[in-house]
């Protein structure tokens, strides 16, 4: 049985009292001032963007967050066997053959089956999502954040190397350092289907 939790504290920035009506895991408080604080575990704000559904009329719409890990990675040293070289190296443009740059990363900040999880995260790392911003989730339900910004910051080390063995015995090793700049929190919209498949909606 899922334990229902209702949380209440105040919204630091405007004082309203905000209430969890998520389940008890979601990390998040939404409130109608426009700001979002996590628990962590006292409130704290957190940097967010709610991306426009392509079509927002759907009954089956639903937002998903993702954090969007702002890093510096520079890679050190690699060996790759069949000349296959990383998308990481062409993602951070380095040039010179010195690999070394700036990348968004894409971490699901709920959570999803692992298959599923790394199919968005290494999708929207390679591809990162362009969209127009909306203020407000416009009435969609979103996928609570149970994803902590901790666990998120290892996951993105986790989508790199996956990233990298996307064909596997390819990759020998692989020696990088990352720092993370920012991290804040994407609303992407999806289609859930009847089998809780997700489909992007932009
Ligand atoms: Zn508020």
């Amino acid at each position: 049985m899922r334990k229902l939790k209702l949380t209440r504290v105040e919204c630091p920035s405007c004082g309203h009292p905000l209430v969890s009506k998520q389940r008890e895991e979601d990390l998040l408080f939404a409130c109608d001032c426009g700001t979002i604080h996590m628990r962590d575990p006292k409130p704290k704000e957190v940097e967010f963007q709610i991306a426009r559904p392509r079509d927002a009329r759907r009954p089956d719409n639903v937002y998903v967050p993702f954090w969007r890990v702002s890093a510096h990675v520079s890679i050190l040293g690699s060996e790759v066997v069949g000349g296959y070289i990383h998308k990481l190296a062409t993602l951070i443009e380095g040039g010179g053959g010195r690999y070394s740059g700036n990348v968004d990363i894409y971490i699901p900040a709920t959570k999803l089956p692992a298959e599923e999880f790394r199919k968005w995260a290494v999708a929207f790392t390679n591809n990162p999502p362009r969209y127009a911003e909306y203020k407000d989730f416009g009435g969609i339900s979103r996928m609570p954040c149970n994803i902590s910004k901790n666990e998120a910051e290892k996951l993105a080390d986790f989508v790199i190397l996956t990233n990298e063995a996307e064909k596997p015995g390819t990759m020998q090793y692989i020696q990088y350092t990352m720092t993370v700049n920012n991290m804040s929190l994407v609303f992407l919209p999806f289609i859930r289907d009847s089998t809780a498949k997700l489909y992007i909606n932009l």
